[in-house]
């Protein structure tokens, strides 16, 4: 008898730890408007190193156009481009319904419409079942398809470096107890400077090694809390950051058309969306042609790699700026900021949202972990390429989507079809125990 029960203990410790392989934990980190280039200074920056060298590291990743948040939020967490998950924009329309679509909290903005083109990552977790913590996600406060995530906190303006530190303490010990298969964090303010003050600007490399700190916090807990053979960790930007200069590389609309001519017009800067009145369409469109510097497009001619032109709040006209200018109505108009002095409103030197093949556009991956080779530099990747990856990392079947497989498979240690065979093997040795475990 005792030694079928040590037999029979073996085979079961084999058949647990084959079940294990197959999904672990995953912490994801967004940071907002990080450019892939400002971690360049590894030296100086010991938490990004430590993950770079412990990990994967890709040389750039392109956002999805427009190059902005809310449209790449969504490209990441479906792997769908834009005009097929139906995010077009930090600022869309219906027209039907008039309803506004806002960057922030307005409660328009939590309307099942403009989150419902297509299914997230953690709304499909949710649906089979599992447990998803998100911290700060914009949408995570959002039913979509009848599911929230099990916990959310939602967002709030340029999240703090405390807000940070406490949001990885918090994610590691639900996802260390087992309460949540996966934690999501998002963290903005990487992105706010790079808006004021431009991105070669000290005030960006400052918050750069702030989050190096909470970084190498991150490294830190989760030796601390012996996870490294349980979690896998993958941190991604949205977009980039470019250069704006004000008052010179400005568009004032305001010089070609009579801006009453219009009925809506959403956003300003590098993409602006416009509905002209019926009867001035064409007018409007032939004065526009005429401004330097930027292309106005009627719908079927936005370019097709855009893969944005299909999108259900996609305006009539679309205005793209070249790098580095700014659409707006008039100069009046500029979206200025207050910088705190009490002084005037200041302006702001950083922007993005342009042509997403521009490389100040571009954005950064990194990913760590046990499913994940180490020291392993990568080729660039898309957006819509992450989405393949968190699926797999998490054991969930991905939904049909844009993403590249190719692109990102050999990026995980057992790629190219090894996880099968080590998973057969291991299941064949635990029947094997068995059946001796039966005889004895
Ligand atoms: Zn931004």
């Amino acid at each position: 008898m005792k030694g079928l029960s040590a037999h029979a203990f073996i085979a079961l410790f084999l058949a647990l730890s084959c079940g294990c392989e197959a999904s672990r934990k995953l912490i994801v980190f967004l940071i907002d408007g990080f450019r892939y280039d400002y971690m360049n200074d590894l030296q100086s920056l010991s938490g990004f190193r430590e993950i770079v060298e412990n990990g994967v590291k890709v040389d750039y990743m392109t956002p999805d156009f427009p190059s902005l948040s809310y449209p790449n939020y969504y490209s990441l967490m479906t792997g769908r481009h834009c005009e097929v998950h139906q995010m077009t924009g930090n600022y869309m329309w219906d027209k039907d319904t008039m309803k506004e679509f806002l960057i922030g909290t307005n409660l328009d903005s939590r309307l099942p419409m403009w989150w419902e083109g297509s299914e997230p990552l953690w709304v499909t977790m949710q649906k089979r079942g599992k447990n998803v913590y998100m911290y700060y996600w914009p949408g995570c406060e959002v039913e979509i398809l009848g599911q929230r995530a099990t916990f959310c906190e939602e967002y709030v303006y340029n999240p703090s470096e405390k807000n940070l530190t406490d949001s990885i303490e918090n994610a590691l010990s639900v996802l260390k107890s087992g309460k949540a298969d996966m934690a999501a964090v998002y963290y903005e303010n990487i992105d706010v400077e790079g808006h004021h003050y431009g991105p070669g600007s000290l005030q960006v490399q400052r918050a750069v090694r702030a989050l190096d700190m909470a970084f190498q916090t991150l490294n830190h807990k989760i030796k601390e809390k012996n996870m490294q053979d349980e979690l896998n960790v993958i941190m991604f930007s949205d977009h980039g950051m470019t250069d704006i200069q004000w008052m010179e590389k400005v568009i004032e609309l305001e010089a070609y058309i009579n801006m009453s001519d219009i009925i809506k017009m959403m956003d300003r800067g590098p993409v602006v969306s416009m509905w002209p009145k019926e009867a001035k369409f064409e007018e409007v469109y032939r004065a526009l042609k005429t401004a330097k510097n930027m292309n106005v497009y009627q719908t079927h001619e936005i370019p097709g790699r855009y893969h944005y032109k299909g999108g259900r709040f996609v305006s009539p006209l679309t205005l793209v700026a070249e790098p580095g200018w700014f659409i707006t109505e008039s100069k009046a108009k500029l979206p200025f900021w207050q910088n705190g002095t009490g002084a005037a409103d200041a302006w702001q030197h950083g922007w993005h949202g342009y042509d997403n093949e521009f490389m100040d556009m571009r954005g950064f991956l990194l990913a760590q972990g046990p499913d994940f080779k180490k020291n392993f530099r990568a080729g660039p990747i898309r957006t819509v390429d992450v989405y393949n990856l968190m699926c797999k990392t998490l054991d969930i079947e991905p939904l049909p989507n844009n993403g590249s497989w190719p692109r990102v498979e050999f990026m995980l240690q057992n790629s190219a079809g090894t996880v099968q065979p080590v998973l057969l093997h291991c299941c064949l040795l635990a029947i094997l125990v068995l059946l001796l475990s039966a005889q004895i």
